[in-house]
């Protein structure tokens, strides 16, 4: 038997199922502690989160917690795992687009474009003091760590249930799921571009699953439509021929980083996606599915 509880923060869609189901409740209040810790290490809309402390203080390293120094050694790997194409220190391009406050807010009115520079995105202007727990970004860059932090949530919040409450645990969170523990069947899960469109079915015994998209936070600015995935290397939203990817992995982390870049590198994703070896799925503006070899067949179409 699994139970399962869904409900919603940072703006998406939370859910956790477990086997046990008389785990459930102590499953569900250790996604929600864990989740309010990382907002106020890392949420980019609390002014008191550690995240917008080293953003006001960018061109100096400032004291953080153990938590933050996590969270930012992971936003880092995934830059460096992607040559830069999936990039915390986009924080000032992402606001610049319009996506400055809840994606509700953003939503309600035409965003005004102002021209003006925007510093160009660089990962390696991150600095970390691991001895001495402080962290720094360069001046003129703000970070975002919306790539990882939820990724890497689902990823420690599934591993610790199992871990502790002895129970086979899924765990997601907008998009980025996570499973951890041992089951007898493996889960069954629908993928598609966003709950409750058509979507294929996988099972899943282990790992983490991402989905990224640009089909589905969107909004109005005066220089036309606008979505959150960015493109380093532009600072604009990201402009290739795929618009869905999802990607399968040893952790939502890893899935979620692929996921992103995918996108990202729009015509170079296909050889990006291969020569790692990735299970993906990517879904193109017109909707046309292309699969990885590494792809799970499917089980049925839900
Ligand atoms: P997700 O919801 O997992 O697809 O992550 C999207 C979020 O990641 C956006 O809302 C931004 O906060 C952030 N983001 C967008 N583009 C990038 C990028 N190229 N590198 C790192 N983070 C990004
Ligand atoms: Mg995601």
């Amino acid at each position: 038997m699994t139970a399962s509880e869904s409900w919603s923060d940072w703006s998406c869609e939370v859910r956790v199922a477990v086997d046990r189901t008389s785990a459930l409740g102590e499953a569900h209040a250790l996604v929600r502690h864990l989740m309010d810790d990382v907002a106020v290490a890392v949420d980019r809309f609390r002014d008191d989160s550690e995240l917008s402390a080293i953003n006001s203080s960018a061109g100096r390293m400032i004291p953080v917690s153990r938590r933050t120094i996590t969270l930012l050694d992971t936003a880092l790997q995934a830059a460096a795992s992607t040559g830069g194409a999936v990039d915390p220190t986009i924080g000032a391009h992402v606001k610049h687009v319009g996506y400055g406050t809840d994606i509700a807010e953003v939503r309600t009115a035409t965003q005004v474009i102002r021209p003006g520079q925007v510093s160009q995105a660089d990962w390696t202007r991150v600095k970390i003091d691991h001895d001495l727990s402080m962290a720094g970004v360069g001046a003129g860059l703000e970070l975002d760590l919306g790539a990882t932090a939820k990724a890497w949530t689902a990823d420690v919040a599934a591993r610790t249930i199992a871990n502790t409450l002895h129970t086979a645990a899924l765990v997601e969170i907008g998009g980025d799921l996570s499973v951890a523990g041992h089951r007898d069947e493996p889960w069954q899960i629908d993928v598609g571009e966003r709950s409750g469109t058509p979507a294929q079915r996988i099972a899943l015994t282990h790992g983490g699953l991402a989905t990224s998209s640009t089909a589905v936070r969107r909004w109005r600015t005066t220089d036309g439509e606008a979505h959150h995935i960015i493109d380093p290397r532009t600072g604009l939203p990201s402009s290739g021929p795929w618009r869905t990817a999802t990607v399968w992995a040893s952790t939502a982390v890893e899935a979620n980083t692929a996921s992103t870049a995918a996108l990202v590198l729009g015509d170079e994703a296909v050889a990006y996606l291969n020569e790692a070896g990735l299970a993906a799925r990517l879904v193109g503006r017109f909707g046309q599915v292309w699969t990885t070899p590494a792809w799970p067949t499917e089980v049925r179409a839900a």
